[in-house]
């Protein structure tokens, strides 16, 4: 059934269910449903241009669920913008999206200069007389339904369109193939700005669950974070690899902490055995899903249930295999099929592909291309199958994820070579294991006034704070009268590699 049709018909059955619970706040289905249209007939009244993005800034307030359906509801895609990303990259998301309408949920004041976008909170939108929205002006198939800001390899962050139909593909497969059906608590971790959150946001909502956040606020404090995670009662649990081998650091998180829950569902990243033996010992009952796909996918497109089998078997853990209107090949550097057992790059084909980044003709042709007449994206990405079962074999670029983040190497330098200070600049990501650490930067200063290095340091990071997100900012700064250079003239990062290892 049509996605905002499906949650329709849960606000009609059980407006009374709660849908979403925050620290601060929770609101019911009829809520959720009436409060969205109060917000579509107030953008409605705007005359935006057709379809036009409205970006809703806030971190996971209910009104970030009533804006995103509001704005679907009056016809126009979502770009959700948490309120960790800095001001300079909001206003780039701004320009590139040719946003008309801001809407601030957040409380905090916003002081962005752009003349040409109104911006508005709720208070102003609470003024607003209510009605209800006829289907007719609900965005459907090929529409974009959301946009989701992802890092750029040029400096600039870009906007993945994901349409109704993208959308639909991958929420049918999660309630179909997936054990989440029957108005389950999903637990919402990740900010609604990364595509991990739509694994829990829509599905939960068609199949009338409730959401229960687990704000940046909690997530901070282990303390809050476990009293939350008790409250919650949680029985789907979605995070980044990462995010749950932080929480098994605590030796209660067990299933006596949540007794309830029943699924664990994995994407992002690499998801480490040792994390799924530990997960198998600490809550026996639950089962465990590896997924695979990125944002231009639409959050996932492979799955495989991790049992004590599988964990017997594999020393690396398979991604599975693609959902059944997906297709996955794998192409070699002369973009033909490569043979069982190779590496290639995998390129994902099907209907949850997106149509391609926002006003970037050049990247979107770069990256997207038809095949057999369906919408394909090359995912730089290597992959190779084996008896059925895709494995991930790492990138073939320098995009990274640390600590489930994923951004380019090529912006964080981007912005640091942008600094005053700095000539050049190299970012290298530090492994221990398999798995990134963290980020060092070595830098060729330009003239600068300080004495010290942890001066010159500071000022830098601190010109990074006002573009950069907190988490790509590199961790360890070094400075270096030169760095070496490869006989084609470029920049020797296997090099500098190895020399920042010593
Ligand atoms: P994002 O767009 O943030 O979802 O990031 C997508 C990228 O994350 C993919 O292109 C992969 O490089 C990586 N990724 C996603 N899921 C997995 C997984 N299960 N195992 C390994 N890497 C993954």
């Amino acid at each position: 059934m049509e996605l905002l049709q499906a949650i329709h018909n849960k606000a009609r059955l059980q407006p009374d269910k709660l849908v979403f619970i925050s620290p601060a706040k929770q609101i019911t289905y009829g809520e959720l449903w009436q409060k969205s249209d109060q917000v579509a007939a107030f953008i409605l009244a705007q005359n935006l241009k057709k379809q036009s993005p409205i970006l809703i800034y806030g971190h996971m307030e209910p009104e970030m669920l009533i804006s995103f359906l509001g704005s679907v509801k009056a016809g126009h895609p979502y770009i959700p913008v948490d309120t960790s990303i800095p001001l300079e990259r909001v206003e780039k998301i701004i320009t590139n999206s040719n946003t008309e309408l801001l809407i601030n949920v957040s409380g905090l004041p916003l002081p962005i200069d752009h003349s040409s976008i109104r911006m508005v909170n709720l208070e102003e939108m609470s003024k607003q007389e209510s009605r209800t929205i006829d289907s007719s002006n609900w965005v459907k198939g090929h529409d974009n339904f959301y946009i989701i800001y992802t890092s750029g390899s040029t400096g600039n962050p870009k906007g993945v369109q994901i349409s109704a139909a993208n959308l639909q593909s991958f929420v049918d497969w999660m309630v179909e193939d997936f054990p989440i059906k029957g108005g389950l608590r999903f637990l919402n971790q990740a900010p609604f700005s990364f595509d991990l959150s739509v694994m829990n946001l829509y599905p939960c909502l068609v199949s009338g669950g409730t959401l229960i956040a687990m704000t940046k606020e909690m997530v901070a404090k282990p303390k809050h974070l476990f009293e939350g995670l008790e409250k919650s009662e949680t029985q789907v649990w979605t995070s980044t690899p990462s995010f749950v081998q932080m929480c098994l650091m605590d030796p209660s998180f067990k299933s006596q902490l949540l007794p309830k829950l029943s699924v664990f569902l994995f994407c992002g990243e690499i998801l480490p055995v040792s994390v799924c033996r530990q997960l198998r010992e600490r809550f026996p009952e639950a089962t465990i899903f590896n997924t695979y796909g990125p944002t231009e996918a639409t959050v996932a497109v492979t799955f495989l249930e991790i049992t004590d089998e599988v964990l017997e078997e594999y020393q690396t853990l398979p991604i599975g295999a693609p959902k059944s209107d997906t297709q996955i090949i794998l192409l070699d550097e002369e973009n033909e099929p490569v043979s069982e057992g190779e590496k290639g790059e995998m390129i994902i084909v099907g209907p949850s592909v997106s149509k391609g980044y926002l006003g970037q003709p050049e990247l979107t042709n770069k990256a997207f291309f038809t095949y057999n007449g369906q919408q394909a994206y090359r995912t730089g990405d290597a992959g190779l199958n084996q008896n059925g079962l895709l494995f991930y074999k790492g990138r073939l670029d320098f995009q990274i994820k640390l600590h489930g983040y994923r951004m380019e190497l090529e912006e964080i330098e981007y912005h640091i070579a942008k600094s005053k200070y700095v000539k050049s600049a190299v970012v290298v990501p530090i492994y221990q294991d398999d798995k990134i650490e963290y980020l060092s930067v070595l830098i060729i200063p330009a003239e600068h006034p300080f004495e010290k290095d942890y001066q010159l340091t500071g000022a830098i990071k601190k010109e990074l704070g006002l573009v950069l997100p907190a988490y790509m900012i590199p961790r360890k700064f070094s400075y270096h009268k030169e760095l070496p250079i490869t006989p084609n003239g470029k920049v020797d990062r296997k090099q500098i590699r190895e020399q920042v290892l010593l």
